[in-house]
Formats: structure tokens, C-alpha cells, sequence
């Protein structure tokens, strides 16, 4: 299988390529029967790719067969992900082979480069411990992991209050028990030195907390 049949098809898994296009590409590939194995490729190739269940089913089947070859998890993450802290340990497999390579430092806590030492891809992860307990990845290219270790880092997870706004679209945040939690207050100031304007009605849909609790946190020393 060539580098390139591999990452097609890991993208239909995730479900980043366009179901047509996929059976498009599939159907003129001649040489992928063997390492998918004879009843999975006429499955693939026979498929009626508009129906939904069909796909999902596809799409679970191939994962296995792929997952069995992989020495990582990195081919099974789509290119931006939300990876839960502890859980079900799925943070565990996947940072078994995933090490830190460049911190970003300063303000920018959460922000660092890593490298998978099985596969050699390159992600840039925001550790986002305190709101949602979550790591965001990204998928980047030898490039771009370039230009970040000569300080030039993409803009997506370069503000606090983008990172919880991505994280809003996985997840929502965690329930504090102690409305002045830490955490909380610690975030709150942040957001807000970062982006001075910002409203306390912002910071509360951002912390997931009442625009009052938001308000007494912004009170509360902190920073
Ligand atoms: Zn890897």
C-alpha cells in the first residue's frame, strides 16, 4: 500500500473525504484486494456509498483492518481533534508515542509543538486543563513544524479564548463545584487581559458559567 492509498483511505475513515469522490478513487485503485483483504475490499468497492449506514459500517470495518498495521494512533485523529483527559484512557494511547518537542512559553501556557516517534507527524496541541480538560490537536505539516520551531506559530490556538472557543465546538465546559474555583478565576483574568473589551457576557458563555458568576470571578484576585 503507498503512502498515499494509506492516507486516503485513514481520511475516509475519519470521514474527511467526500463519499463519492472515495468510491471514485477506490474503484481505480488495482492493487489494495490484498492488503485489505478479499471480502472488505468487495465491500468497499461494491458498497452503496449514499447510504448513511452503509458508509458508518465501511468506515468501522476499515478502521479495523488499518488499526491492526498501526504502531500509533495518528492516522485515526482527524486533523483537529479534542483528545478528553483521562476518561476511558484514550489520551493514554494516544500520548504513548506523541512527545513534546517545543513549548511555547510565556503567557501561552497551554500552547506547545509535539512529534510522534513511531510516524514522525507533527501536532500542535493546546492542553486545556482547566475548563474542559481537553487536548486540542492539530495536524501540521513538516513545514508548518518548521516555521514553529523558528517561532512562527499558526494562529488557531494562539489566544486563550480561541482555544475554549474551539472547545466549545466538541464539548461543553466542566461543571465547577466551586463556582469560585481556581480554574475559573484564573481563566477569566486571563481572557480579559488578553482582550481587554472582551464582556463579562462573553467570558461567562466561554467558562460555561452564569454572566454573574463571571462577573464575581473578574472580581476575585486572580492572574
Ligand atoms: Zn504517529
Amino acid at each position: 500500500m503507498t503512502a498515499e492509498q494509506h492516507a486516503r483511505l485513514w481520511a475516509f475513515v475519519r470521514g474527511e473525504s467526500d463519499e463519492i469522490s472515495f468510491e471514485r478513487w477506490f474503484l481505480a485503485q488495482d492493487d489494495l484486494e490484498v492488503p485489505l483483504g478479499g471480502g472488505l475490499h468487495w465491500n468497499l468497492a461494491s458498497a452503496d456509498y449514499r447510504d448513511r449506514d452503509v458508509v458508518w459500517e465501511l468506515r468501522n470495518s476499515l478502521a479495523q483492518r488499518l488499526e491492526a498495521h498501526e504502531k500509533c494512533k495518528c492516522a485515526s485523529i482527524p486533523d483537529l481533534a479534542a483528545i478528553p483527559m483521562g476518561g476511558d484512557g484514550l489520551d493514554e494511547r494516544v500520548f504513548a508515542t506523541i512527545e513534546n518537542v517545543r513549548d511555547h512559553g510565556g503567557d501561552l501556557w497551554w500552547l506547545h509543538l509535539s512529534k510522534c516517534s513511531a510516524c514522525g507527524q507533527h501536532w500542535m496541541i493546546a492542553q486545556e486543563e482547566r475548563i474542559f480538560d481537553e487536548y486540542f490537536l492539530r495536524r501540521v505539516s513538516k513545514e508548518t513544524a518548521k516555521g514553529i520551531l523558528e517561532h512562527a506559530w499558526p494562529d488557531e490556538f494562539i489566544t486563550y479564548e480561541r482555544v475554549l472557543k474551539i472547545g466549545h465546538t466538541f464539548a461543553t465546559p466542566c461543571v465547577f463545584v466551586d463556582p469560585m474555583s481556581g480554574s475559573l478565576i484564573w481563566s477569566a483574568h486571563d481572557l480579559q487581559k488578553a482582550r481587554p473589551e472582551i464582556t463579562v457576557d462573553e467570558i461567562a458563555r466561554l467558562l460555561g458559567v452564569t454572566p454573574m458568576n463571571a462577573k464575581h470571578l473578574l472580581q476575585a484576585k486572580g492572574g
